[in-house]
């Protein structure tokens, strides 16, 4: 597609490594932020432990994790490093804590699309003002149904689909350029950040820009690797990154993560935990 409005680009490595801001030695956990990621149902507790998990190793200063009640001792062993804040519901999530505390706020890995949860997003960005957003999986899901949510979506909002949930909220579409297009129409006309996930995973920005992203495999495609990016875009927001920063540098360093692994391991066996584990990999090579 050329279109002389809405420019298209390949993201590289060297601009990408600019982009990230390396620490200094003063730096304490206040300099990189309190996220607040709301994750987990029954039987969904992993998506919250792989998206709070993905946050931590992406370098956020301290990370408060809103789940049902069930979750609470799965939750406490499994990420000792992430506060727990618990829900009034077992099962689900039906309330959000305070925000004030919070730098930036993540929704959606695992929560599903019960009435209770979806009443909880609408309250939730009711309030939200123009703190940093992330969206992600069922948050996508319900506001593609729910009109009141989805016009309280606030400026500079994240949201990451994958086709099947991109195709959700705008209509199907009969192919991936017709998708693209459409996505880009939105990210101007919401004045949101789009993450249309997939292969060159394609981050498009409120102006619609649009710049494609040349890291990952299809070893990503298998269960929770969006839930680890969640948590990685999380993480950026709250360590203060600009929305389309935030969601560059994480698409990037989530494929490259994955692109480590399978230098020594190989795609069918890549697990969304993979990722996490080569985090640290990665970040060495951008830095
Ligand atoms: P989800 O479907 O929400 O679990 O997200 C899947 C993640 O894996 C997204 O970040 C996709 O961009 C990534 N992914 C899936 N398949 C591929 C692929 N064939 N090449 C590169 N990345 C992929
Ligand atoms: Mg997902």
């Amino acid at each position: 597609i050329v279109d002389a409005e809405s420019p298209f680009f390949l993201t590289d490595h060297t601009e990408i490594s600019r982009l990230s801001k390396s620490r200094n030695k003063f730096d304490h956990k206040g300099t990189f932020g309190h996220a607040l990621l709301l994750a987990g149902s029954y039987g969904k507790m992993g998506a919250a432990v792989l998206a709070s998990k993905a946050c931590l190793r992406s370098g956020v200063g301290l990370l408060t994790t809103h789940i049902p009640r069930l979750g609470y001792e799965i939750m406490q062993s499994s990420v000792p490093e992430a506060m727990v804040n618990i829900d009034r519901s077992d099962i689900l999530i039906s309330e959000h804590p305070d925000l004030e505390d919070y730098k930036a706020i993540g929704i959606g890995p695992g929560i599903g699309t019960k009435p209770n949860t979806i009443t909880a997003l609408f309250e939730l960005l009711q309030e939200v003002g123009s703190k940093a957003l992330v969206l992600d999986a069922d948050a996508i899901n319900i506001i593609s149904k729910d009109e009141r949510s989805w016009k309280l979506l606030p400026e500079n909002a994240i949201l990451t689909p994958h086709p099947g949930e991109f195709d959700r909220l705008v209509g199907k579409s009969a192919n991936a350029s017709e998708r693209l297009q459409k996505a880009v129409v939105l990210a101007k006309e919401k004045q949101i950040v789009l993450i249309l996930k997939g292969a060159y995973t394609a981050v498009i920005n409120k102006d619609g820009k649009c710049y494609f992203n040349p890291t990952g495999n299809p070893g990503m495609a298998t269960a929770g690797s969006g839930d680890v990016l969640t948590g990685i875009v999380l993480s950026f927001l709250a360590q203060g990154y600009p929305s389309i920063d935030a969601a560059r540098l994480a698409v990037y360093i989530h494929g490259l993560a994955a692109d480590i692994f399978v230098e020594d391991g190989y795609v069918e066996s890549l697990i969304a935990s993979d990722i996490i584990n080569h985090l640290k990999a990665a970040f060495r090579f951008l830095h």
